[in-house]
C-alpha cells in the first residue's frame, strides 16, 4: 500500500537573525505551530550560532518536534582542526534534527562539489540527523538542455552508497537556482516535470518503495500568493523557503495555503 507523503515546509534563514531575532520570530510564530504540524512537517534553520536559543524556546513554548530545528552547514569531519566548522556531535548535543546539504549558495560560493555533499549526506545520518538535500540547475543549464543532466549527476553522487533505510530520513529539495531570492518562481508546471523526474531518478538507484516515500520539497521564491498552486502538485511535497520565511506572518500564511485544508 502507498503511504501518502505529510509535506514537509523548511525555513532556510541564511544569514539572517541572531540570537534574539531568533527568539523573536518564534515567539510570534509558535501560537498556533501546533495546528499547522498536524499537516505538515516543519523546520527552521536558523543560523548555527542562534540554535541554542531556538532549541531552549521551542522547548518552552511547544510540544515535542511541532517545530524541528536545522543547521545550515556542517562539517563532514568528526573533530579536530577545522577552524571555523562545527560537527554532527555538536548539532546533535543543541537539539537540532536536521541539516541542509547542497544548497545552491554552498555549491556556487563555497565551492562544495556533488563528492563533498556525499559525504556530509553520509556524515548526517551517521549522527540521526535527516539530510534537506539540495539539487537544482542554474538557468544557463536549464537553456543549454542540461536540466535532465544536471538533476541526474547530483542525485546519483549525492545519495551514492546510502541505503533503502538511509533514504527514509533524506529529504530532496529541488530548488532551480534561477529562481532562488530572485522573485521569478518555476511555474507549476515546470516544477511537478522537474520532480517526477527526481523521482524517476530516485526510482532507478533503490525502487519504487523508496521512491514512493521519499519527500522532495520544491525551493525558489515560494510565497504566501504561489504555496497552494505549487504544493497540489503530484510530486510536490513541501517547501524550502528563504525570503518569505523570514516574517513570521508569512511563513504561517505560506503554509496555511499550502497544506491540505483541514477537514471541517
Ligand atoms: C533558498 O534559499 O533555499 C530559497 C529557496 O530562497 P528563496 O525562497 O528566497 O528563493
Amino acid at each position: 500500500m502507498i503511504m501518502a507523503r505529510k509535506p514537509i515546509i523548511a525555513a532556510n534563514w541564511k544569514m539572517n537573525k541572531g540570537p534574539s531575532e531568533t527568539v523573536e520570530f518564534l515567539e510570534a510564530f509558535g501560537p498556533g505551530a501546533e495546528e499547522l504540524a498536524e499537516f505538515a512537517d516543519i523546520v527552521v534553520a536558523p543560523p548555527l550560532v542562534s540554535l541554542p536559543a531556538a532549541a531552549e524556546l521551542l522547548a518552552e513554548l511547544l510540544a515535542e518536534s511541532v517545530v524541528a530545528l536545522a543547521a545550515q552547514n556542517f562539517s563532514e569531519q568528526d573533530e579536530g582542526a577545522f577552524t571555523g566548522e562545527v560537527s554532527t556531535a555538536m548539532l546533535n548535543e543543541v537539539g537540532v534534527q536536521y541539516v541542509i546539504v547542497g544548497h545552491s549558495e554552498r555549491r556556487a560560493i563555497y565551492r562544495e562539489g556533488d563528492k563533498l555533499i556525499n559525504s556530509k549526506i553520509r556524515k548526517a545520518l551517521a549522527a540521526d540527523l535527516k539530510p534537506i538535500f539540495c539539487i537544482g540547475e542554474t538557468l544557463e543549464e536549464r537553456e543549454g538542455g542540461k536540466l535532465e543532466e544536471v538533476l541526474r549527476t547530483q542525485v546519483r553522487e549525492g545519495l551514492a552508497s546510502l541505503t533503502d533505510e538511509d533514504m527514509a530520513n533524506v529529504v530532496v529539495a529541488y530548488e532551480p537556482v534561477w529562481a532562488i531570492g530572485t522573485g521569478v518562481t518555476a511555474t507549476p508546471e515546470q516544477a511537478q516535470e522537474a520532480h517526477a523526474f527526481v523521482r524517476i531518478l530516485v526510482r532507478e538507484i533503490f525502487g519504487e518503495a523508496v521512491a514512493e516515500q521519499v519527500r522532495i520539497q520544491y525551493g525558489g521564491s515560494v510565497k504566501p500568493g504561489n504555496s497552494a498552486e505549487l504544493m497540489a502538485q503530484p510530486d510536490i511535497d513541501g517547501a524550502l523557503v528563504g525570503g518569505a520565511s523570514l516574517e513570521a506572518e508569512s511563513f504561517r500564511e505560506l503554509i496555511m495555503n499550502g497544506i491540505p485544508a483541514p477537514a471541517a
